[in-house]
């Protein structure tokens, strides 16, 4: 098959799985494979296949008809401009986290000292310190897997980030000038109601907050507070329906000038507050 027959081909399988950006997906995994860009498909459709290029390709299109993220075909997600590793053991980067990422580089200044609390692939943390100078940064989260993903995205980043395994706070020991967190927000009964590319194949960990949700932002503002400078920040990342909710709890913990940062889809999307106790 030829590049433009096989994109068809591709296309077409995934619509019949019902996969709702089979056009994008199809594409994106041919020129994954083959190393082109989209001008290929528009006018040098011809270009013929390898037997390597055609056996990966079918390989890929049948998985991802089976509801496998993109992301863990390709093995990469784009965030901030940033190239991020990724794999079932982290949460696929979001483009809602980055306004989470803008909040904080709006107000952080050069030499701060960073926390991400349940960092996953990294991408925050990395993503600050990328966009930042001469910060500190530290990662913790739970999961050794999603730790060892965190590493060698900083590794390829050539970026320098302190990662440690700990339950929470547990294993924190310093003061920061800027805690950042996008803890597991998703009420446990909701779950079962997610895309199978979420539900099914991306870490359960990663994204279920409890009954309510909000089990992961009382664990960590009743340890934030040790571990805040005077005047240092706050940010969470929160789910479209849960801004008052953890205004008032970080008003209840004692932050102060919180408040709660919309995302472009005018959702609830970042609260944030500043620490003075
Ligand atoms: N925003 C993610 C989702 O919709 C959830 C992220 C989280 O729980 N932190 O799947």
């Amino acid at each position: 098959m030829n590049y433009k027959d096989s994109y068809d081909w591709g296309r077409r399988i995934l619509e019949a799985a019902g996969i709702q950006e089979a056009d994008w997906d199809a594409r994106l995994l041919l020129e994954t494979i083959c190393g082109t860009d989209r001008n290929i498909l528009l006018v040098h459709g011809e270009r013929p296949l390898s037997r390597e290029e055609e056996s990966k390709y079918q390989d890929w299109i049948q998985k991802r008809a089976q509801h496998i993220p993109l992301q863990h075909l390709t093995g990469e997600q784009e965030f901030m401009g940033l190239t991020f590793l990724v794999n079932e053991h982290v949460l696929i980067p979001r483009q809602d986290t980055e306004i989470l990422v803008e909040e904080v580089m709006r107000e952080m200044t050069d030499g701060s000292r960073i926390l991400d609390m349940c960092t996953g692939s990294g991408c925050i943390l990395l993503s600050l310190l990328h966009y930042s100078n001469d910060c500190l940064g530290t990662g913790a989260d739970l999961s050794r897997e999603a730790l060892a993903v965190a590493r060698e995205n900083a590794r390829r980043l050539g970026i320098q980030a302190c990662f440690l395994c700990s339950d929470l706070f547990d294993k924190i020991e310093d003061k920061y000038d800027i805690i950042v967190s996008n803890p597991p927000y998703i009420q446990t009964g909701v779950i079962g109601g997610l895309m199978d590319e979420v539900r099914l194949h991306e870490p359960l960990s990663a994204l279920d907050g409890g009954e309510d949700g909000l089990v992961f932002y009382r664990k960590i503002l009743e340890g934030c507070g040790k571990h805040l400078v005077r005047g240092g920040g706050l940010y969470f990342e929160i789910g479209y329906d849960q801004g008052e909710a953890v205004k008032g709890l970080m008003e209840k913990h004692g932050f102060s000038q919180v408040k709660v940062i919309k995302d472009f889809a005018g959702l609830d999307r970042v609260v944030s507050g500043l620490w003075y106790e």
